[in-house]
């Protein structure tokens, strides 16, 4: 396996999603929605790609964090750093130099998991294996010692990991199969972005429910009068039996926002994500508890730093519905912690996606939850946004709205060259015809 890493490069790669609203919400009115995008060169010749999700601007620092911790990577073989991937992650989230302006959270913290990422990919391609079969085929040691237990022993110890990830092993291939012929359910973002029009939701619906869609998300937080009338209107247009969600991506004060909810609960949304700071783990337990007798539950996870929070937010019983992210966690390590932390707490995991890459990369991390800890679909779903996946060389495949399983080895995060190339900022294509145009 020896695939020495020879060359990091990072790259700030924009698209302009802002112009059509797409993405919109009630405290990110116009996010241009961007990647630090990172390739590993080896010597062998094999590549890992790897990215983070960021918004516009926030991208150069990004960029930046990758590049002060690129050097940690270089000359390391593939095999020096699976064979203490524990050690390798503790590398680089506790560089003495580095971890202050973390620790593991922020920007730093963004940064490492685009290279994480990218060594995962790497690795799934010498194993010739999409990322979620190389997991499922790992055994629960190996698993086991890709995770830092560190601050988190306390809440789940490497024993009972071990324990949890042995008594699912039944029952795995016949899982495998099932994920390989109906796929791993999904929900939409894609018709209720805060910056559309009534009409716009309306066709995006029609078009939604057409396709087979029965689980919807729709944007709240900025006017109470607005959210009414177009929760209204999406429930009509669903029906009663399908699935709502609401998204207030961290508008409310605490009782705001349970005084809000109150409002919308006739809606009946399953759940209310980011209803306040995505920091305040006892205001979330205030809004669970006052949400619990309306049958609205918590989600939250998106902008949820590290495993230390998730811990806390479980053990506070501060959300009902666990939104990992593939690249705001430290990488599929850390998520691993995160995903069988909630396995032992028993809150159903819903995956944060949309943005630029993120349906791809988080798709492997939900079946392997599913086939290899979690066993089973109640209340689980993970999140669909439609756009930008036509720049990867490997892009999501959704059927029924279900995602299938990604066959091609890797973490489906290599995006088309072309894209690259017309997509980087400030001189790509795309930006410098931006520009000249005075939009930009
Ligand atoms: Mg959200």
């Amino acid at each position: 396996m020896q695939q020495q890493i020879v060359e990091v490069r990072v790259e700030d790669v924009r698209f302009p999603t802002s112009l059509q609203q797409h993405g919109s919400d009630a405290m990110h009115p116009d996010p241009d929605y961007s990647a630090a995008y990172v390739v590993l060169e080896t010597d062998g010749g094999r590549r890992g790609y790897g990215l983070t999700f960021t918004l516009g601007r926030g991208t150069q620092v990004v960029v930046c964090a990758v590049e002060a911790l690129s050097g940690l990577l270089l000359g390391k073989t593939l095999e020096d750093i699976v064979d203490d991937f524990r050690g390798f992650y503790r590398l680089l989230t506790s560089d003495s130099q580095m971890r202050w302006i973390g620790p593991e959270k922020g920007a730093i913290h963004l940064a490492t998991a685009a290279l994480l990422n990218a060594v995962w990919d790497l690795w799934a391609r010498v194993e010739g294996k999409p990322l979620w079969k190389l997991l499922v085929d790992l055994s629960p040691e190996q698993l086991v010692s890709c995770v830092d237990f560190r601050y988190i022993s306390d809440a789940l110890t490497e024993q009972q990991a071990l324990d949890l990830l042995r008594e699912a092993q039944a029952g795995k291939a016949e899982r495998e199969q099932q994920m390989l012929q109906e796929g791993y359910p999904a929900y939409t973002t894609s018709c209720a972005w805060l910056g559309y029009s009534d009409q716009q939701l309306t066709q995006l619906c029609t078009d939604a429910l057409a396709n087979g869609w029965s689980r919807f998300k729709v944007k709240v937080g900025a006017e109470l009068k607005d959210d009414e009338r177009r929760c209204r209107l999406i429930r009509q247009m669903i029906g009663p039996d399908k699935t709502l969600l609401m998204d207030a991506n961290q508008r409310w004060d605490v009782g705001e926002a349970i005084r809000w909810m109150s409002s919308l609960a006739p809606f009946r949304p399953l759940w209310i994500e980011e209803p306040t700071s995505p920091d305040d783990i006892l205001g979330h337990a205030a809004i669970s508890k006052a949400l619990a007798p309306l049958g609205i539950g918590v989600a939250s996870g998106e902008q949820c730093h590290n495993r230390v929070m998730f811990k806390q937010f479980l053990q506070a019983s501060a959300l009902q519905f666990v939104q990992i992210d593939s690249c705001r966690l430290g990488s599929v390590n850390e998520n691993l912690a995160v995903l069988l932390m909630a396995h032992k707490f028993q809150v159903p995991v819903c995956p944060h996606a949309g943005g630029v890459g993120l349906c791809e990369l988080v798709q492997h991390l939900i079946l392997f939850d599913y086939i290899s800890l979690s066993a089973d679909l109640t209340n689980r779903m993970c999140e669909y946004v439609d756009h930008l996946h036509q720049h990867f060389s490997s892009p999501v495949v959704i059927r029924n709205a279900h995602y299938l399983p990604p066959k091609d080895p890797g973490y489906s995060c290599e995006m088309l060259e072309s894209s690259v190339e017309a997509h980087r900022f400030p001189h790509g294509r795309v930006w410098a015809d931006l520009s000249a145009q005075g939009r930009r």
